[in-house]
């Protein structure tokens, strides 16, 4: 019986650590990925938190020795603790993501707003991201 509840319960945790992993890679390019790991994290901490009430439960029952339990559930405050630590470090940069993500603006600089490298040789304006006029062909001086 005891067997069949590490399974369980190993399992479980398992796949609440894997998942997160394979959505990960899909969701790199996503700009929501702070958001969706979040989600994924909050999953992660109820199933492990579901994980401990169940092994508290069955240990009342006495189905398990206090050994067992006490090792166990070690391992599952472990377990939370992680995910809990990554919550909190998402939490922390979310914030600025998402205001970030409220102002277009702000995540690169506009070709408008951008101050313009005027060439020295010929005085053409030009993008700072130019290296050589686009009129003459000039190298261009960047302060
Ligand atoms: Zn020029």
């Amino acid at each position: 019986m005891i067997y069949l509840i590490c399974a369980i319960l190993g399992s479980g945790v398992l796949v609440a650590i894997c998942v997160p992993l394979f959505r990960k890679d899909n969701s790199l390019e996503s700009a929501i990925i702070e958001e969706t790991e979040w989600d994924l994290l909050q999953r992660k901490k109820e199933i492990l938190l579901g994980n401990m009430q169940d092994l508290d439960f069955e240990f009342k029952c006495g189905k398990l020795s206090d050994t067992d339990y006490q090792q166990v559930r070690s391992e599952m405050r472990a377990d939370v603790g992680v995910v809990l630590e990554q919550i909190e470090k998402i939490e922390k940069t979310l914030d600025l993501d998402v205001l970030i993500r409220r102002e277009p603006g702000a995540r690169k600089p506009s070709a408008k707003s951008a101050p313009q490298t005027a060439c020295g040789s010929c005085g053409a304006k030009n993008p700072p991201s130019n290296k050589f006029c686009s009129e003459c062909g000039a190298r261009l001086n960047r302060s």
